[in-house]
């Protein structure tokens, strides 16, 4: 597959702090460094595409108006950083209320969309996040996953070193990674 190189970024617990089901946009914080993070990833010309999994929405906690509330305010607590998101995309289900998807994570339909709409390689694209559902479709897709241990990575951890896949503290050191191993 042709297209340009992307970097696929979870939200919560990667780039900001993950309260679980964030209903109050007003509460979002944005982890130490995310912004920066995500500001070399805008100068360095790579798509910077967040996909989310948000059962909260499947589970009535979150209702859909206010997950939308928090990706303008995620943006607005990027733009000061001259840091921005390229794209939103997430899956409001859970296999348990809402049946099987395909867009919940580590499935792939919201990848493939975003790849579709912004001619993303996924094979020469990166995956970051702190579940492994976060960046097992790097191994789908032929891209490379970094697990972070921000939010909840120690716990996917193990499973991830056992799959010889990349670990790294914190976005800001996944995207180090990921620019160093640039051509
Ligand atoms: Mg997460
Ligand atoms: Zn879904």
């Amino acid at each position: 597959m042709s297209g340009r190189p992307a970097v696929f970024l979870d939200r919560d617990g990667t780039l900001i702090e993950d309260p679980g089901y964030l209903s109050d946009a007003g509460r979002m914080r944005l982890l130490p460094g995310a912004a920066d993070a995500v500001a070399r990833l805008n100068r360095a010309a790579l798509p910077v595409v967040v996909v989310t999994n948000q059962s909260g929405i499947a589970r009535g906690l979150v209702t859909e108006q206010q997950y939308l509330a928090t990706e303008r305010r995620l943006d607005e607590l990027l733009q000061p950083h001259a840091a921005h998101v390229d794209a939103h995309y997430f899956c409001p289900h859970h296999p348990d209320v809402t049946g099987p998807c395909d867009c919940r994570k580590p499935a792939l339909l919201l990848y493939n969309r975003a790849a579709d709409r912004f001619g993303i390689d996924p094979a020469a694209s990166w995956w970051i996040g702190d579940r492994l559902r976060d960046v097992l479709p790097a191994e789908a897709l032929g891209g490379r996953g970094i697990l972070v241990l921000s939010g909840a990575g120690t716990e996917d951890a193990a499973s991830a070193q056992a799959r010889q896949i990349q670990i790294a503290p914190d976005l800001p050191a996944a995207v180090d990674s990921v620019l160093t191993r640039r051509p």
